[in-house]
């Protein structure tokens, strides 16, 4: 049975068109467990009905037309109860409901599973057989499986869209007006053209592309089929003597299926109708696949491998031949499976406007390097259809987490306006650079940018910021092919730190593992985010951390504005360990002659032993610094990458702002300043009790921080006091966000917590 649901989960997953899937999973399900029918009912919401939308063993005109209200037969008894019914005899139930038109009335035996994603009902799998019995275990339990499987695959198919000829099976394309779901990854409006980004040498990876000269396109595709035949020919010459001959027979089987005119010739026709070359392969070669995955004979069956591979080579060489950088419209939105730090990068600058990514969560380091760059960014849309949205025009919402495929004129033309706001309120708020972040009755707290590209620097100059709150020095090891030398580093953090002087600059030390990798330094985690990260592995590696401080040191000479900070401590012991190489480093560094002052040496407070372990750490560090991001995440136990429980986290838990108040209380009980450089300290409706909590220093995006600067000019010191005090109370951060929320609202604050200022 594994090997089935494996088969099918795959092939669904391979698919482009949610009508295409639902066929699939009719046609499989009903034949893995030898019944007579199975059909997908899917929950028109709106409506409050289930519409039959795919079926094998009912009758196929019905489809798209038979509805039943959630509230009756046992379709919505199912829906209703949100468990599965397995019944000998369906008719004799209370609940069964006779439907003439959609052929059922042979049928006794009955299965119905409930499709859920995230906890919302998306619709009920439906088994049926004449025979009078009792599906087995292992049969409900396969259907039951299938449908807890369906629930990331369907959730974010538009009904209207399956609608409109639900029995056309052709690929569908994604067209007017179609809105995707995901979660907010960075505020603001983007209205703009879609670049799909995809891994190279992945062909089901690869997107739909319109190519408007044809022939140059074929003449491409037949030289990478050429290239492909090369291969498979000079491979075939050299194992003629290795192989026996039946073995060696294979790669004839495969030259005559590069041939051009069987394969090749499949491809030509697909290209002729407009799609470029990758796009026709990827098509042809699946078919192949399925048709191939489908037959019995376990010989034919194997050959859809070879397929894959066929297809792969020829990708290959197309891959090859084509520009690696793509034609970036003036307004760019990255769409991909997962967009990295370095897909931002090549963007060139000023044409980024929009990220949307089926990966990741609010938290994600993609989704911080984009706020930081003001890209609006919606992240985690399970079953993103990434392959059809190439050059579509897109609107990205990172409000409310909606993106607008192909908009009408009507959306577009609210987005255009509310981002025309967006841009004014910004515009006003500039006004605020030079005033103090001062609350009504004078309690000051201090605003600093968070920082990983150099090219932040102006920017966050421009926006008034009292310093550098936190420098994620990764980004610089990142982007190279092996470890910066220290002088590649000192150059780095010698403009950072001569850029805002005399301010104060918090440099990290190495914050890499979890979710960065360096590409020349990976290695593979059950659990990455337990594992070894941070000054986990830097303590381990004296040789790196030496240089990074060393190379830090020498930036600063001079200037004596950089402060050090650890990541990821958990235990006092690696705080000393850290403090020792920090020592020799400097020591070093005097011995050469070098004119630097010891910097002072902070901790970050991220996981939540250092949360209780916080007067031994204030003791012993210069400064706190607490990082949000990390600290919710292993508190709450919710990984920051993960969309799947994106819904369970929240810094605004109750937890975690208990957490807050006793670093903030350990650190000034030491005498010690706390800064908080997560996440959080941009999010308008946190800051106001980050305020009142007592933090010295809000370390935030630079986007972000003229905006908090406003939240705190309009609210008084006693009103945030007594907002968190009233927080302490509620159980939820939902709770905890409409209280704040309605004290935003009343303070004419509503503009930066929703698209538009009013
Ligand atoms: C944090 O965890 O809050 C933090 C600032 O570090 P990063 O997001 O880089 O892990
Ligand atoms: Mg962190």
């Amino acid at each position: 049975m594994l090997k089935i649901l494996r088969r099918i989960v795959q092939e669904v997953s391979s698919v482009n068109s949610a009508k295409e899937a639902l066929q699939i999973i009719v046609e499989r399900v009903r034949s893995a467990i030898e019944t007579q029918a199975c059909s997908v009912f899917l929950l028109d919401r709106d409506n409050q009905r289930f519409i039959l939308m795919a079926t094998e063993g009912l009758r196929n005109e019905a489809v798209g037309k038979i509805n039943v209200s959630i509230n009756e037969g046992l379709v919505g008894l199912v829906g209703r109860r949100e468990e599965p019914i397995n019944l000998s005899d369906a008719p004799k139930h209370p609940d069964f409901l006779y439907h003439p038109e959609i052929g059922e009335e042979r049928y006794r035996a009955f299965i119905g599973a409930p499709i859920i994603h995230q906890r919302q009902l998306i619709g009920v799998i439906v088994v049926q057989q004449e025979q009078q019995r009792r599906y087995d275990e292992a049969e409900e339990a396969f259907i039951v499986t299938i449908a807890a499987q369906l629930g990331g695959v369907l959730a974010n198919v538009n009904l209207a869209d399956l609608l409109t000829d639900p029995t056309d099976l052709r690929p569908l394309t994604i067209t007017g007006g179609a809105v995707l779901i995901g979660i907010p990854g960075s505020q603001g409006v983007a209205i703009g053209n879609a670049v799909v980004v995809y891994p190279l040498a992945d062909l089901d990876a690869v997107p739909d592309k319109i190519q408007n000269d044809i022939d140059q396109e074929i003449e491409f595709f037949n030289s990478a089929l050429a290239a492909a035949s090369e291969d498979i020919y000079a491979l075939s010459e050299r194992l003629v003597n290795i192989l026996p001959p039946e073995e060696h027979a294979l790669f004839d089987v495969y030259l005559k299926m590069l041939d051009s005119n069987s394969l090749g010739a499949e491809v030509i026709s697909i290209i002729k109708t407009g799609q470029w070359a990758q796009g026709a392969l990827r098509r042809v070669i699946n078919q192949h696949i399925k048709q191939l995955e489908e037959v019995d004979d376990p010989y034919l069956r194997e050959r859809a491998v070879d397929f894959k591979d066929l297809g792969r080579r020829v990708l290959s060489h197309l891959q090859a031949g084509r520009p690696a950088i793509p034609d970036y419209p003036e307004q760019t939105i990255l769409v991909g499976d997962e967009i990295t730090a370095s897909a931002l990068a090549e963007v060139p600058e000023g044409k980024l406007v929009g990220v949307v990514s089926a990966e990741g969560s609010h938290n994600s380091h993609v989704a911080i390097i984009a706020r930081a760059m003001g890209v609006s960014t919606v992240m985690g849309i399970s079953g993103l259809p990434v392959s059809q949205l190439e050059d579509k025009e897109l609107i990205v919402d990172g409000y409310s987490g909606h993106v607008y495929v192909s908009p009408s004129d009507v959306i577009r033309k609210k987005f255009i306006s509310l981002a025309k706001e967006d841009r004014e309120l910004d515009e006003n708020l500039a006004e605020l650079r030079d005033l103090p972040a001062e609350t009504v009755d004078g309690q000051q707290i201090k605003l600093m940018i968070n920082t990983g590209l150099i090219a932040d620097a102006g920017n966050a100059l421009s926006v008034g910021a009292q310093g550098v709150g936190l420098y994620r020095t990764e980004v610089p090891f990142i982007i190279r092919d092996r470890f910066p030398s220290e002088e590649e580093q000192r150059v780095i953090y010698r403009q950072l730190l001569k850029a805002f002087a005399p301010r104060p600059v918090v440099m990290r030390t190495l914050d890499v593992g979890g979710d960065k990798a360096l590409p020349y330094f990976s290695f593979e985690e059950d659990n990455p985010f337990l594992g070894w990260r941070g000054l986990r592995l830097t303590l381990d590696h004296p040789e790196v951390f030496l240089v990074q401080i060393r190379a830090m040191l020498r930036a600063s000479v001079g200037l004596d504005n950089l402060k050090i900070m650890l990541p990821m401590v958990t235990h006092v012991s690696e705080f000393c360990d850290a403090k020792r190489l920090i020592e020799r480093a400097y020591n070093e560094v005097l011995e050469e002659g070098e004119d630097v002052t010891m910097p002072p040496l902070g901790v970050m407070i991220e996981v939540p032993s250092a949360v209780y372990e916080i007067k031994r750490l204030a003791k012993r560090a210069d400064f706190i610094s607490v990082g949000s991001n990390d600290l919710a995440q292993y508190i709450l136990a919710v990984d920051r990458n993960n969309s799947r429980v994106a819904s369970l986290y929240d810094a605004l838990y109750p937890a975690i702002l208990h957490a807050l108040i006793q670093v903030v209380e350990g650190a000034h009980g030491e005498g010690k300043m706390v800064s908080i450089c997560g996440e959080m300290a941009s999010d308008p409706m946190a800051a106001i009790l980050l305020l009142a909590i007592g933090f010295d220093t809000l370390s935030m995006s630079s986007t972000s921080l003229l905006r908090i600067k406003w939240v705190i000019r309009m609210f008084s010191y006693a009103q945030a006091k007594a907002l968190l005090e009233e927080s302490l109370t509620l159980e939820s951060a939902s709770a905890i966000r409409q209280l704040i929320a309605h004290a935003m609202e009343k303070a004419g604050l509503g503009g930066l917590i929703r698209a538009g200022r009013y």
